[in-house]
């Protein structure tokens, strides 16, 4: 097993100055590092990243948040996060930060289709035991926080095709709202390959669950993961590390769909990001 990286940076002066002296300088020698740095866009469907002095506790609305050892952390918001979200950061001195992010709220295509045959609308009852189990595994494979940095290389497209769908659209059948669709979908082939847009550990590959047929979710470090849904073979297995750009299964039309393409997700924990931030050449709307 690849044992788990660990950011390994020191400041190119502190190195200079530890080279030029001879000896390492305490902390209180270089400028004290920023008690809260974040980067990234404050909008909906997008992920951000901060930095805060080690030790320190950090929560994001009164949800605490995983801190790496180097005071790093990752967090994300939802298709309907609030227009202000709080950060708090309890330094190790116990002094307390907060700030108010403003999150650009976003619009999202909304298609209404009426006279749909109601075994469409919802599922038969006899599923709904089946559609309980696959939940509760997917939200484990997507619950796993290790300290990892892979979700910071650029990505590549995991397989080529017109985008056919985009995160946060919404169908409403009947007059009710269906939920919203989370995924980048890239018309494909059955058959055609699907490859890890970054390094990982896949850590659910189920062949058929109820709704999203043939199932990878891989885990990029510090609570990020991405899903691969409605293939026809999976090529990995749980527990498997990926390398960017290795298959991991075939496009297909498995699960509740009308016809075969990838659909990508992109996660924080529980909180589903908009998969195309990974993918700026694929930029949508
Ligand atoms: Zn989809």
């Amino acid at each position: 097993m690849k044992p788990t990286k660990v950011l390994a940076k020191v400041p190119s002066q502190f190195l200079k100055s530890s080279l030029v002296a001879g000896i390492v300088f305490s902390m209180p020698a270089f400028a004290k590092p920023d008690n809260l740095t974040l980067t990234g866009d404050f909008r909906q469907g997008h992920l951000i990243q901060g930095k805060v002095q080690p030790g320190s506790q950090v929560s994001l609305d009164g949800k605490s948040v995983y801190v790496g050892p180097k005071g790093q952390f990752v967090f994300g918001f939802g298709r309907d996060a609030k227009p202000t979200s709080q950060v708090k950061v309890i330094l190790p001195n116990n002094q307390t930060i907060t700030k108010t992010l403003n999150v650009q709220q976003r619009s999202y295509k909304e298609q209404k289709i009426n006279g749909v045959e109601k075994k469409y609308v919802s599922p038969p009852k006899s599923t709904l035991a089946r559609i309980k189990k696959d939940n509760a595994r997917i939200k484990d494979a997507r619950s796993v926080v290790d300290m990892r940095y892979d979700f910071q290389e650029q990505a590549i497209i995991p397989t080529k095709g017109p985008i056919s769908g985009v995160y946060g659209s919404r169908r409403i059948f009947n007059g009710v709202p269906k939920w919203p669709h989370f995924g980048l979908d890239i018309a494909a082939k059955t058959g055609s390959k699907v490859v890890a847009p970054l390094p990982g550990k896949v850590t659910l590959a189920d062949p058929d669950l109820y709704y999203s047929g043939g199932t990878i979710v891989v885990d990029h470090g510090f609570g990020i993961t991405t899903t691969y849904l409605h293939l026809s073979k999976l090529k990995v297995k749980e527990g498997q590390w990926v390398k960017k750009g290795d298959l991991i299964g075939l496009v297909g039309a498995t699960g509740r769909v009308t016809g075969p393409h990838l659909d990508i997700r992109l996660n924080w924990q529980q909180v589903r990001l908009d998969p195309a931030i990974l993918f700026p050449s694929l930029a949508t709307k």
